[in-house]
């Protein structure tokens, strides 16, 4: 399997740290608003990373934090008269339920930058233990130009950098020893959180959160992080830096960056208020199909989200589940249970658009072309499934498209809905069930409901029903 590592800006032939495992941090959001679109990008991208390896049968350790303490958060909550806290927990459960819609998987751990400080703390001690970090009045530095390796991965150079830095010194850090040294602790100012540590009362810098929240759950050395390409610089290049000089061995093996969603080609942020939220597009569209346009291009190609091209991904999201049913629909009225030698057969060119489904991906996820290999089976079965098929063959087809759909992280299976006149009817049924005292099917009713999303509630007025 390739993956394109931006270490080397190359495709490398992926190498697990340990056999059949992979430990995966992806930089999550920093919750004080919905989610937009583009901050959904690297989630569907790397979720779809993370469904791959596990088809592939890996072990996955998928760890995304959110960073709930930030300017912004703050800004935010003295904004609405409230506390930080109150605005983060608000803004997680938010984008959980955006996640969910987009049928992308709960990280193994979703750790909060303010549950780990104490693991900050300590890993800031021993930087200024050994050197590589200084106090000046409360607030605490990265010598950057101690770490003889910074800039590795971002290919920049430091006197480059120099020379741009010196004019962008933020005032307050003049007392910095040099203009390349970046914040790991800094003094509370007021009205913010704080926490107590050995330098003053205060918070950490952002990059000092995410090196300590992956050692502490995936260990001092993992085979992916990533993120947009927006944190190459500064932030993954100071991730290394603080890790690499605090553990003493190399921190991520393969850093993987997805290029930008961006609106009539410019980058889609909340600074710039061209941006959609994930909620705004669940109006309009079943996330699904948000899903779907993600993957219809390479996720290191930059991305421009227009209505035609989603209404594009509607309609072949549109084919994928017309066959499926269609399938569904010849399974259920077929005649015959067991595949014939001719079937067979023919199920057996179904491994060729598995084949290249799977040299796809292989390729460093390259799933544009991996949705074409889905679409030729999509053809395939459309052309050679008919009501005389066997039920195995046509399941087997119904399987097929489902597992690799699956890897994408695509829902292609409808619900069938429940129209409210079969509710109804169910909701009869069951108070006749129940007057006859017949309780069990009367429970039956209304868990077949319950699946279905459909909530009964015994009122005065009679038994009402909603919708989950
Ligand atoms: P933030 O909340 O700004 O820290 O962003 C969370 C994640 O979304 C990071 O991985 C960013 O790189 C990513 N991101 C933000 N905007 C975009 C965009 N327009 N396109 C792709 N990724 C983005
Ligand atoms: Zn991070």
């Amino acid at each position: 399997m390739k993956v394109f590592n931006t270490l080397s800006r190359k495709k490398e032939e992926f190498i697990p740290v340990e056999e059949g495992k992979v430990k995966m941090y992806v930089c999550g959001p920093t919750v004080y608003n919905f989610i937009h679109i583009g901050n959904a990008r690297p989630m569907i991208v790397f979720d779809t990373v993370r469904r791959y390896f596990e088809y592939k049968g890996y072990d996955v350790n998928y760890v995304s934090n959110f960073t709930d303490v930030d300017d912004k958060i703050i800004k935010k909550a003295n904004e609405e008269g409230t506390t930080s806290d109150v605005i983060s927990k608000r803004f997680i459960e938010e984008c959980k339920k955006d996640m969910a819609g987009m049928n992308v998987k709960p990280a193994t751990k979703h750790p909060l930058a303010t549950e780990e400080i104490d693991g900050m703390i300590e890993m800031i001690q021993k930087l200024i233990d050994d050197g590589y970090a200084y106090e000046k009045n409360g607030t605490v530095y990265f010598r950057t130009r101690r770490f003889k390796e910074y800039g590795k991965l971002s290919h920049k150079n430091l006197d480059d950098l120099q020379s741009g830095g010196r004019s962008l010194l933020v005032t307050g850090e003049d007392e910095k020893e040099d203009s390349l040294d970046f914040v790991l602790w800094k003094p509370k100012k007021e009205g913010e959180p704080a926490w107590k540590s050995p330098w003053c009362d205060g918070r950490p810098g952002w990059h000092i959160e995410c090196s300590v929240m992956s050692k502490k759950y995936l260990g001092e050395q993992i085979d992916i992080h990533a993120g947009g390409e927006d944190l190459v610089f500064p932030h993954h290049e100071n991730e290394i830096a603080q890790s690499e000089a605090a553990n003493g061995k190399e921190f991520s093996k393969y850093w993987m960056h997805n290029a930008f969603l961006n609106i009539d080609n410019r980058k889609m942020s909340k600074s710039l208020g061209n941006f959609f939220t994930v909620r705004e597009i669940s109006e309009q569209y079943d996330l699904q199909v948000l899903r779907f346009f993600m993957l219809s291009a390479h996720y290191r190609s930059p991305l421009n989200f227009s209505a035609d091209l989603m209404e594009a991904s509607k309609n072949g999201l549109e084919r994928i589940v017309t066959a499926v049913a269609n399938l569904k629909h010849l399974s259920g009225a077929a005649t015959v249970e067991t595949m014939t030698e001719e079937e067979k057969a023919a199920f057996e060119k179904t491994n060729e658009f598995v084949a290249g489904f799977e040299a796809a991906m292989e390729d460093d996820f390259n799933t544009a072309d991996a949705v074409s290999s889905v679409f030729e089976l999509v053809k395939y079965a459309n052309t050679t499934a008919s009501a005389a098929n066997s039920k195995e063959y046509l399941d087997s087809l119904l399987a097929l498209i489902v597992k690799l759909t699956d890897v994408l992280g695509l829902i292609v299976e409808k619900e069938e809905e429940l129209l409210a006149e079969d509710i109804e009817k169910l909701i009869e049924e069951r108070q006749a069930a129940r007057k006859a005292k017949n309780f069990q099917r009367a429970d039956e009713i209304r868990n077949e409901l319950l699946e279905k999303g459909i909530i009964l509630e015994d009122t005065r007025e009679g038994v009402k029903w909603r919708k989950a």
